[in-house]
């Protein structure tokens, strides 16, 4: 294990190195005087009626509160809520007896906000094969379709690091030979609690052909971690660059709405399309189901390393979630083709 060794000494961590200690025994004294006062004015509150408050932009700013599923019961499915974007004031439409989505004035919209609306009231597509083949054109054979799943922690774990830095620990890599070919896989799972950084890199170098073109959704993100780990191996950069360089998005095309379902509700997010152009894919019933989840799953291994079958069993659910994004993307490549022939 490659600790970062500027916070840790013979493995622990060194607190002196992270925080600074500052007393504030004054500060806490003097509040401790109107904690009395505070909690009397608490139980009077909760001994009242409950206060008759309004949903507003309060309740997920800057937290989501744990009341919503009471306060939010009567807010229908589709609702104004639903539209993505900025600059309508949903919560004013709401109060004047806007509810539904569809029922949104057009005339308060432009854009994809219009666009959102008008295709949930039509329940159409939409569809533009010209700009699709364009995209189509931007894409070289054999095809990489990779994936990274990441974790982050406060306390940099490795050297080289900053807070809160992603730690690629995972990828899936589909490719295809040629346009409708077969499908090929293969995936890496780096040992968890071990620095994944260096088989990281050598495995993507050999996995991933020189100058082969990479698809990846939302691909800054991709790129990213890559050209961290080409910063952190200089031996390796300029062929980790290269894979950079011939990265496409798969986002494009959705995100210039080329092609939109209303069913996306106007989220441009893999687990927003995916369903909405393919059947029977879903992230929903999965047991890891988005990158979160996932980060939370690989420090679960990194803690239960002693006990095989609960390791093993994350680690399957792991490798299932992050190949289902690559697949996604092979099939959304597929719906791109189909609808680019309209
Ligand atoms: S959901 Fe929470 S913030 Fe919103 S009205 Fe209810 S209690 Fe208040």
């Amino acid at each position: 294990m490659h600790l970062n060794t500027s916070y840790y000494r013979n493995g622990t961590l060194e607190f002196d190195k992270l925080f600074t200690r500052q007393n504030v025994t004054e500060e806490v004294l003097e509040r401790q005087a109107d904690s009395k006062n505070e909690i009397a004015r608490q139980k009077l509150m909760l001994s009242g009626k409950m206060p008759d408050i309004a949903i507003g932009p309060w309740c997920s700013d800057p937290y989501e509160c744990d009341f919503m599923c009471h306060c939010w019961k009567d807010v229908p499915e589709d609702s104004v809520f639903d539209l993505a974007g900025k600059g309508v004031d949903t919560f004013k439409l709401y109060n004047q007896g806007v509810e539904k989505l569809k029922d949104i004035p057009l005339d308060l919209l432009k854009g994809n906000q219009l666009q959102q609306v008008e295709t949930a009231r039509s329940k159409k597509n939409v569809v533009n094969p010209k700009q699709l083949r364009e995209f189509l054109d931007t894409l070289r054979y054999p095809l990489y379709f990779l994936d990274f799943e990441t974790f982050m922690d406060a306390i940099p774990p490795y050297d080289g690091m900053k807070p809160f830095q992603h730690v690629p620990f995972q990828y899936s890599l589909h490719w295809q030979k040629k346009a409708g070919g077969t499908l090929y896989h293969t995936e890496y799972f780096a040992k968890p609690g071990v620095d994944p950084r260096k088989e990281i890199a050598e495995r993507l170098l050999k996995d991933i052909p020189e100058g082969a073109c990479v698809l990846a959704y939302w691909k800054s993100f991709e790129a990213g971690r890559i050209k961290e780990l080409a910063e952190l191996f200089p031996n390796k950069r300029k062929r980790l660059l290269s894979i950079v360089d011939n990265m496409v998005d798969l986002i494009d095309p959705f995100k210039a709405r080329d092609l939109y379902s209303w069913k996306q509700k106007g989220s441009h997010s893999i687990k927003a399309v995916l369903p909405a152009f393919v059947k029977g894919m879903t992230y929903e019933d999965m047991e890891i189901g988005d990158g979160s989840a996932a980060m939370e799953a690989y420090h679960q291994m990194c803690d239960c390393a002693d006990k095989p079958k609960e390791l093993a069993k994350v680690r399957k659910n792991m490798l299932e979630y992050c190949k289902q994004d690559t697949l996604a993307m092979v099939r959304l490549l597929e719906v791109i083709e189909k609808m680019s022939a309209k």
